[in-house]
């Protein structure tokens, strides 16, 4: 048998059956009326920002990467909790417009941004985190075109990252940001042409479990954001510390120390260089919110054995669970949190792989993990589907279409 991730906490068990604040897993799948199904927990996202504001020092605001799940009551859930959104498209705009969030708590990285969204972002007074040279040359004349003052950041490239983490955005040649060393200049110049200055977005990975690197790669940001605004001149208005905290997927896996961090940011605030002391901070993340609050419900649809292993086959897979599935940034494929929701007290019984409905083997959701007896309409629960579950799956994959969404 092969392990399966851990079970977050915060799930309880009622009649049997997996619940989800309160709400038993067949009821809320009668309720969405089908599966395969995505259930977001308000409770558990409260609980978890509560947490984190509680171990970071106040002075730092808290911002929401919206692509980690962009659905709508989620966005207007976080409208009342967090202090800003970060956006990477000009799609993401459209749904925080349409969530009726304020536009000035939103800023905007990523590579590549088009004229079109670089002047949507202008017009709604959303702060731009520059990726490059030229896409400032390119915001400050669409700004000039419109006669408006463009509220403009500058991304940058470290030059370290963080270690260990599952995605490296930082040190060395990459898409994102501008090389720390051109930053000065750049910033000198935005901040000639009128533009409103932002400050920095100075962010090195995620997905880490350490606390340890987590302190080290924020340690290394304060310095650099200090280094960066004396050189430019200019006191630092903003600086985006990035995020990088990471949750447990994988057997094994033990949650990053938030005192720990936490402590560690109070000591750099408390010896920050004159540069920075009028400085606001934020963090920014995404899955470390929302990742361990969602849970994905699918049914099963067939059972059957080949050469001796059983196969659970479902109505949902990789289309919606492309990370569960392994196909998404990872080399070894090892199981997420993966358990029968219909008998989530029932004790092992069998080897089971669980299988997506897609007609490629990449469709595993889990692969030989212990599971209770299940058969044709039981549901099965996979875990830590709150972040990069529908928002970063190919629902459109051989015609299947999007799953259901709720928030409880
Ligand atoms: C994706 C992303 C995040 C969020 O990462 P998580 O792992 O979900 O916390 C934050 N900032 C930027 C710039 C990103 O691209």
């Amino acid at each position: 048998m092969k392990p399966l991730g851990p079970i977050p906490s915060g799930y309880a068990l009622i009649d049997g059956e997996l619940a989800v604040d309160g709400r038993k897993a067949s009821a809320l799948v009668a309720e969405a009326g089908s599966t395969p199904l995505f259930v977001y927990s308000a409770q558990h996202i409260c609980r978890r920002v509560a947490e984190l504001r509680e171990a970071i020092p106040s002075r730092l605001a808290l911002h929401y990467a919206v692509k980690a799940n962009p659905f709508r009551p989620v966005l207007q859930l976080m409208d009342g909790l967090v202090d800003g959104f970060d956006i990477a498209s000009g799609g993401e705009l459209a749904q925080v417009q349409a969530a009726g969030l304020a536009a000035d708590r939103v800023s905007f990285a990523g590579p590549g941004k088009r004229e079109i969204e670089l002047e949507a972002a202008i017009l709604a007074g959303v702060t731009l985190n520059l990726e490059s040279a030229g896409e400032a040359d390119r915001a400050m004349a669409i700004a000039d075109r419109l006669g408006v003052t463009p509220r403009l950041a500058i991304r940058v490239n470290p030059d370290f990252d963080l270690k260990g983490s599952g995605m490296k955005m930082g040190g060395g040649a990459k898409p994102f940001g501008v090389d720390a060393d051109r930053v000065p200049e750049l910033a000198r110049r935005i901040i000639a042409s009128g533009a409103e200055w932002r400050g920095f977005h100075i962010f090195a990975g995620s997905q880490s479990l350490d606390s340890d690197a987590v302190s080290e790669t924020q340690r290394q940001a304060l310095h650099l954001a200090a280094r960066l605004a004396a050189e430019s001149g200019v006191a630092l208005p903003h600086c985006n510390l990035g995020g990088g905290l990471g949750i447990p997927y994988f057997a094994g896996d033990k949650p990053v120390d938030l005192r720990a961090i936490g402590a560690k940011l109070a000591e750099q605030f408390a010896q920050l260089p004159d540069a920075l002391t009028n400085t606001r901070f934020c963090l920014e993340m995404g899955r470390y919110l929302v990742g361990e609050a969602g849970v994905y419900l699918t049914r099963v649809v067939d059972r059957k054995e080949s050469h001796g292993e059983v196969f659970l086959v479902v109505d949902g897979g990789l289309h919606h669970q492309l990370a569960a599935s392994g196909n998404f940034g990872t080399v070894v494929r090892r199981n997420y949190p993966v358990a029968i929701a219909s008998r989530f007290d029932a004790p092992v019984e069998e080897e089971a792989s669980v299988v997506g409905c897609l007609c490629t083997p990449l469709d595993r959701l889990a692969e030989k993990g212990g599971f209770p007896r299940a058969d044709v309409g039981d549901l099965i629960a996979v875990f830590c589907a709150g972040a990069y579950g529908a928002s970063a799956s190919p629902a459109q994959f051989l015609g299947h279409g999007p799953a259901a969404e709720m928030l409880v």
